[in-house]
Parts: structure tokens; sequence; C-alpha cells
């Protein structure tokens, strides 16, 4: 395997914060919560590093252990029984490479934070998700994404990777690697990723407009040229009136604005929320105002609260060719799930090569659901949406609600073994599983 291993040493020593951090690490204290409220992880052990060298003696002192982000998924993938490693105080920029057109991070900086920094110096990211308040490893790790038909998941822009495996070594991983494709998308299985390199664009302006009230009979025949339109389309639809509420496109600005008519829907003339009966205060400029990237590529603003707050969300990716197929089987259930639902969004992601990607070697069509916030009544609803999407071999977000069978998931995983030899050779004890990865992927 062509690896470049840095074993970085640790100096062995505990330092002063390093004891600090583990005294803080007191089992008494409560479990934080996920962002959604829906999940109290399964120990009040949180430690926050402010180093690698700390996040290595964590790892040396610690027999099981688990990476968090900004706790923002909805499942258990970074819960652990035992200690959490939270990535708060790894939140710095470490390079802006300008020739080589990239920018290292640490692992817990937040794509919000990065951003306006990015612009100020001329340069963008391709992607971004539909909130910036998400931390960068984090999100790769679930291999979240926005959409565009030709814009790969936000770990498709990573250069390098860095992270402390199972026996505290520091390893950094590049194109150039084997492991690199397995790694980037690490559902949080192959240790505490430390550092982030991502690719850069120039920086560019932006604007968005709204349609609202698609008809479904116009996607059955315009699918591919709808969800092509723009540099990135969403579809929101509560799967009621055979019909799209709306349509929202994100452009490079135009020197022509967009008509008044988009296969029938009309223009917005005034900035919308997703649930149309939400302020849009918390939304990212519309009406073809043209804005940096970063204010126009997520549908929310930082500094506001995200979609609807007390809510549960699902997701399943399709291949973009069965993408109105898909639509048309999860409408059939419009009755049943209405009550429970404040709005779904089809968007578009392009094919990768990351292992455990969704959208490993296929471009997908991403059906995500913001359902209200009724565990009972939604984990009973997710069975039937999987049993309309197992045609299609419907994978489910890393970093969302799904029921689906581990043995029917893990079909459907191509590299799984490849990702499982990962595990044992960065983690061979198995530090860094937890109840999530023993169920889904063993
Ligand atoms: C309102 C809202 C909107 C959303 N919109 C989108 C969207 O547009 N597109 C989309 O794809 N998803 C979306 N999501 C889902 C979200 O992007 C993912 O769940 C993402 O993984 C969250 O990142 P996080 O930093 O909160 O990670 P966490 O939820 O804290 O952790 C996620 C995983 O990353 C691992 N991890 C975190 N940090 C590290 C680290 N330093 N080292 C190793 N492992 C680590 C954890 O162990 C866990 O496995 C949304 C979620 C919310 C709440």
């Amino acid at each position: 395997m062509n690896k470049r291993t840095f074993l970085k040493t640790s100096g062995a020593l505990m330092t002063g914060a390093v004891l600090a951090n583990l005294e803080a690490c007191a089992p008494e204290k409560r479990p934080l919560k996920n962002w959604a409220g829906n999940l109290e992880y399964g120990t009040g052990n949180v430690l926050y590093p402010k180093s690698v060298a700390e996040v290595q003696e964590m790892v040396k002192n610690s027999k099981k252990l688990r990476g968090l982000g900004s706790r923002h998924s909805f499942n258990k993938i970074a819960d652990s029984t035992s200690c959490q490693v939270s990535s708060e105080g790894l939140n710095q920029i470490i390079e802006l490479n300008r020739t080589a057109r990239t920018v290292t991070v640490e692992a817990g900086m937040k794509y919000g934070d990065l951003c306006t920094y990015l612009h100020e110096s001329g340069f963008a990211l391709h992607n971004l998700a539909s909130l910036p308040h998400i931390s960068i490893a984090g999100s790769i790790a679930t291999a979240t994404h926005g959409s565009g038909v030709t814009n790969g998941n936000l770990a498709t822009s990573v250069a390098a990777i860095e992270f402390v495996t199972g026996a505290g070594e520091v390893v950094e991983l590049t194109k150039d690697d084997d492991a690199f494709q397995g790694a980037v998308v690490g559902l949080g299985a192959l240790g505490m990723v430390t550092k982030v390199t991502l690719n850069l664009l120039p920086t560019f302006e932006m604007q968005q407009v709204v349609y609202r009230n698609l008809a479904m009979s116009e996607l059955e025949k315009n699918f591919l040229a709808i969800m092509s339109a723009g540099y990135s389309v969403s579809l929101f639809t509560d799967w009621k009136n055979k019909n799209v509420s709306e349509v929202w496109i994100k452009d490079l600005v135009k020197a022509e604005a967009r008509p008044n008519d988009f296969y029938g829907a009309k223009l917005a003339t005034q900035n919308l929320h997703p649930i149309e009966s939400l302020s849009a205060e918390t939304c990212t400029e519309q009406l073809g105002v043209p804005g940096p990237w970063y204010d126009r590529m997520p549908h929310f603003k930082m500094g506001f609260k995200p979609s609807a707050g007390a809510e549960l969300q699902s997701e399943y990716f399709v291949p973009l060719e069965h993408g109105y197929e898909a639509m048309k089987t999860i409408e059939e259930l419009s009755e049943k799930i209405s009550p429970h639902l404040f709005i779904s969004e089809i968007c578009s992601v392009a094919a990768d090569n990351l292992w455990m990607s969704p959208c490993y070697g296929k471009a997908c069509i991403a059906i995500h659901t913001t359902w209200k916030q009724e565990w009972d009544a939604v984990m009973g609803l997710l069975p039937l949406f999987e049993e309309k999407l197992a045609p299609f071999n419907a994978r489910p977000h890393w970093g969302k609600l799904f029921t689906l069978a581990p043995s029917a998931l893990q079909a459907r995983i191509e590299k799984l073994n490849d990702f499982k030899e990962l595990m044992q050779q960065y983690d061979p004890e198995g530090k860094f599983r937890n109840e999530f990865i023993d169920r889904n992927l063993f």
C-alpha cells in the first residue's frame, strides 16, 4: 500500500492542559444532546483537546472514544457510552496555499467561519450544505452534500486529511495514498480527524431565485433538465396536490434575469422559507440579488437558527436516473406522511470515488425529509419510505434517521469490506467503534 504515514512523537508527556481535560471528563456530568435535541448522548465524558498532541494523549489513555463535531447528526453515529472527543477547540485556519489553491484547517472549524475568510482572500469552495453551522470534519465524515448535478458532496473537495489512529499515531493521507478514498468519508471510525485540507476555486458571486408551484407532470417529462437548470437546484414538496411547492435555483451571476415562468412554475416576488409558513428572515437572499457564493449556496444564514429547529430528518439516495420514479413512489405515501411532515427536499449530487459515500460511482438524487419531532410516528413511517425506495437500492444519509436492516444496508455498500480493512489497519482495537458502527457495518 502506497501510504505516507507520519509518526509524530507525542512527547509522551501528559500536559497540564490534558490533565485538566481528563479531570473535566467526570462521569457524573450530564451528557450533551444533539442539535435537534432528539438524542441525549450515552456519556457525560466529553474531552475538549486544543492540539494534536492533546488528541494523541487522549486516544492513548482511552479504551473507547468517539469524535464529536457540531452535533448536527440526528442518529447515534457520533454517540459513545464511554467518551466523546469534541473538535470544538480545534477551530483554527492553519494555512492558505495560494499556489496550490488549498486551505488547511483544524477539524472543528465550521464552514460558516471559514467561508468569509476564504472569500476575502479571493477563494471559494465548490459547494456547501443547506446550513453553514456544521463542522468540516463532522460533515465530510458523513458525506454531507449540497445540490448540483455536477457538484460532488463536500468531502469531494478534500485534498488531504490528518487523523490520530487508535494507537495515537498521526497519519496524513493525500490523493496519492491508496487509503485516501476510503478515509475521507470515515464515519468517525478510523480515528480522530485533526486537520483537513480543502481544494479551492477562485471566489465568485451567485444569485438565487425561487419558483413556486411546479407540477409533478413537468418533472415526469423534464426531470434531468429541471435538476440541471442551475449550478444548484432543490425541489421542496409536501407531496400534496401533485405539486412541488418551491424550486430553488442557485446560479453564477448572469447578465440576463431569469424568466417569470419555469416549466409552468412562477417566479416568487418575495424571499421564502422552504417551509412556507415560516419567516424567510433566516434564509439566504433570493430574488436574483447577487452576493458572495457562501451567502447563496446554503439555504440558511449563519447567525440564525436553520431549518425548523425542533425536528427530525431522514434522507435517502437513489440513482439520478430513477429520481422521478422514486419521487412518484414516495408521493403515494402522501396521506400517511403529511400530518408528520414539515417539508421534503429533493436535490442532486454528482458521482464520486469515496468508498463510503452514498454517491460512490453513481450520481444520485437525495430525497431529504424534515419531520415534526414526533419520534414514534416518524420511526413508524421510515420503513414505508425504505420499502418504497428498495427497488432503487436506496442508501440512507449517514447522519440522519433510518431503520434499514443492516444486512440490506451492507449489501448496498460496494466498498464495505475495503473500509473494514482500513478500520482494522488504523484502529485494530476498535477504540473508535460505537454501537452505530457495530450495528450497521458488522
Ligand atoms: C438543520 C440541519 C440541516 C442539515 N442540512 C444538511 C444538508 O444540507 N446536507 C447534508 O448532507 N446534511 C445535512 N445535515 C446533516 C449534517 O450535515 C450531518 O449530520 C453532519 O455530519 C453534521 O456534522 P457535525 O459537525 O455536526 O458532526 P456530528 O454530528 O457531530 O458527527 C458526525 C460524524 O462525524 C464524526 N466526527 C465529527 N468530528 C470528528 C472528528 N474530528 N474526527 C473524527 N470523527 C468526527 C462523528 O463521530 C460522527 O460519526 C443537516 C443537519 C441539520 C441539523
